[in-house]
């Protein structure tokens, strides 16, 4: 089975038409910001392009997520920036039902308050997402994605992840996105020790709630705590290690999503076509 390998798009002429964008780079999923990506502010979005997308999605196969603002953090200690956040995220869970994707990746809180406390830190965490889930009721799902460490120390274990979820009101709202860039600089991985990860990812339950993948190579090395994402095969993590993560059999039918940096012409095409055609010939060297 083909894996569903795709890109960040770019919602300038819409969402049907950032689908379609996806469909001619050759990706079979896409990410994409539902609103402006620099601001919390809400948005009045066109429910028919919404619709549309979710038609040409379902026609040709194609996954997509929402990726939540910038600005988004879930562990702010500051009640009026706490309220902003919540109708942020509210209205990406909106569009993202509307748009048919799977759900809103938002990242685990960055906190680095005073007293540095992390306990405190998932504290706010867990009021903010109660927050959110407590006013909806739809099927996209909050996507929590893995910490690289650099804004703060929490949520870059399975640990972490696991266990806020499990601590919700309603846990069932929410799934996984594992960024490879930031499981790498976060030092929970270290390119080789994967067999070790899936294996804990198993026992905790993080795999049954795993929705998607950030398809990132690193250009720091393992345990850098620094956020900076290489073309697949560049960096630090290297083309090896990336494709022995893919072919866990837990992610086969996960979008997997490049957000790295894109050449000259924008898109994404050869490195989508580069990542299928090795995922082809890792995949026939197995068997
Ligand atoms: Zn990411």
């Amino acid at each position: 089975m083909r894996m569903k390998v795709g890109c960040h798009v770019s919602i300038r002429a819409g969402y049907a038409a950032a689908a379609r964008t996806a469909l001619r780079l050759g990706a079979r999923s896409f990410q994409y910001f539902p609103k402006n990506p620099r601001s919390l502010a809400v948005k009045t979005f066109d429910r028919r392009d919404a619709r549309l997308c979710q038609a040409f999605c379902r026609e040709h196969g194609l996954l997509s997520i929402a990726h939540t603002a910038y600005p988004t953090n879930l562990a702010v200690d500051d009640p009026d920036l706490a309220a902003k956040t919540v109708r942020s995220i509210l209205c990406d869970l909106a569009i993202a039902e509307a748009c048919g994707s799977v759900g809103v990746v938002v990242h685990f809180g960055q906190y680095k308050g005073e007293a540095a406390d992390p306990l405190y830190g998932y504290h706010l965490m867990i009021h903010t997402l109660n927050e959110i889930l407590n006013q909806w009721d739809g099927d996209a799902l909050i996507l929590l994605e893995n910490n690289a460490g650099q804004g703060g120390a929490i949520g870059m274990t399975l640990e972490e992840l696991t266990q806020v979820r499990s601590l919700l009101d309603r846990p069932e709202q929410v799934g996984f996105c594992l960024d490879t860039c930031h499981a790498f600089a976060s030092g929970m991985w270290r390119g080789d020790n994967w067999p070790e990860v899936a294996e804990k990812a198993r026992k905790l339950g993080y795999f049954d709630q795993l929705k998607a993948i950030h398809l990132n190579d690193s250009v720091y090395p393992s345990g850098s705590r620094r956020d900076r994402h290489a073309n697949i095969g560049r960096g630090a993590i290297g083309e090896e290690a990336l494709l022995t993560l893919l072919q866990t059999a837990e992610l086969a039918a996960l979008p997997v999503i490049l957000e790295t940096p894109a050449p000259a012409d924008g898109s994404h095409r050869e490195e989508i076509a580069f990542l299928q055609e090795r995922l082809a010939l890792a995949g026939s060297g197995q068997t």
